[in-house]
């Protein structure tokens, strides 16, 4: 067996993350406060056009977060696309809300917008309006931005946009993370960029910008003593980490052209391979950042090869792949809630697979992989 293993998605460093560092260490601001939180946070508004980003400690933190600026409390109804990361589904859980799920459709992978409206009009008939959507750009595909916004507004539910694998997507030119009521960003280890661990709120207010950071550092009233009178948080980010933010945005365009070409290398080695699609966006009003590349494979064409025969098989040669985001209807915490739509998301899980996308996959590894998928093959 190779001794390096080949990571699913692996961090990759531009060059000046360290300086902005030094700079946080030189200034002696070693804290939640600081020009690197400036900085990014400038850099993030910059590139997204006319929007206001706060940059907290997670993405979870940025759900949380967004949900209590959207107005859930304790006893409300949110509704979730199923199939997610679980971080997408539990601040709902945080606030003693209720999620309700719902399938994707075939195209996006994301929210179906029947599935939705059917959930929608559901609730309502039992006399509960839901208060927030939760709507995820799976892989950095949109969803169906327009199809999703109509049913929205039709109920007047605000979207809260998961765009946490998304950064460096767009959708006919407009950037991802700009689409809903509130957005977030997820700057963890294994996105397109990273800061170790962090996370980002974007809003289309200052106000409201300035009321998600005065959550995030504990609601401290205006008073010379420690006044409350809210309930606070401790979701800020580090300058530490905003400087490892503030070099990453250097890198952002060039890591979504490395990831593009991970996803070329793989449309060309399944090119011939019956029974293997690999994922590409509807059309050209779609713009992936390619975040991770993901195949579908169809057993009863590969002679009975399944994802999890693949999976096995590279793992055998140490290299990660994973199947998709299981379904959080089909999750052991989740199980029990609601959930509308047929059974798109499940086939998906149980078909797909996420294979080696990160932004410092070598050559060398590139063969590796071509190896072990040409032997299963038999090609
Ligand atoms: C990564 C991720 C999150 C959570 O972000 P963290 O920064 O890890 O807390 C939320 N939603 C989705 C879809 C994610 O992929």
């Amino acid at each position: 067996m190779q001794t390096n293993k080949i990571w699913l998605s692996t961090p990759r460093m531009g060059g000046n993350e360290q300086k902005y560092i030094q700079e946080a260490f030189d200034s002696n601001w070693i804290a939640p406060v600081g020009s690197n939180i400036d900085y990014f946070e400038q850099n993030l508004e910059k590139y997204l056009g006319s929007h206001h980003v706060a940059v907290l400690n997670s993405g979870t933190a940025a759900i949380h977060l967004g949900l209590i600026l959207l107005g859930v409390q304790a006893g409300d109804t949110v509704i979730c696309q199923s199939m997610t990361f679980s971080a997408s589904a539990n601040p709902i859980l945080y606030q003693g809300a209720t999620p309700i799920f719902i399938d994707s459709e075939p195209e996006t992978w994301n929210l179906c917008p029947i599935a939705l409206e059917e959930a929608i009009v559901d609730s309502m008939s039992k006399g509960v309006t839901p208060k927030v959507i939760i709507a995820v750009h799976l892989y950095g595909t949109p969803y169906k931005i327009e199809a999703i916004r109509a049913v929205a507004d039709t109920y007047s539910i605000p979207i809260l946009e998961d765009s946490a694998e998304a950064l460096g997507s767009s959708y006919k030119g407009q950037k991802c993370g700009t689409f809903g009521d509130i957005a977030v960003f997820s700057f963890n280890g294994s996105k397109i960029i990273t800061t170790s661990g962090g996370g980002a709120i974007i809003t289309n207010s200052a106000t409201l910008k300035n009321k998600a950071i005065f959550l995030a550092t504990q609601a401290k009233d205006d008073a010379p003593h420690y006044q409350h009178s809210e309930i606070g948080y401790n979701y800020r980010m580090s300058t530490i980490c905003a400087g490892i933010g503030r070099g990453q945005m250097e890198v952002l365009d060039h890591h979504v052209g490395l990831k593009k070409a991970i996803h070329d290398f793989y449309v060309e080695l399944f090119k011939d391979i019956k029974g293997v699609t690999v994922f590409e966006v509807p059309n050209a009003n779609y713009e992936t950042n390619y975040w991770l590349s993901t195949i579908l494979i169809d057993s009863t064409e590969t002679d009975g090869i399944t994802r999890e025969t693949l999976r096995v098989a590279l793992a055998e040669e140490n290299i990660e792949s994973r199947p998709l985001w299981k379904p959080m209807h089909l999750q052991p915490v989740f199980c029990n809630y609601p959930y509308y739509g047929s059974s798109i998301a499940a086939t998906l899980f149980d078909n797909g697979l996420c294979l080696p996308s990160g932004c410092s996959l070598t050559q060398a590894d590139c063969d590796r992989i071509r190896v072990v998928v040409l032997k299963l093959f038999k090609k």
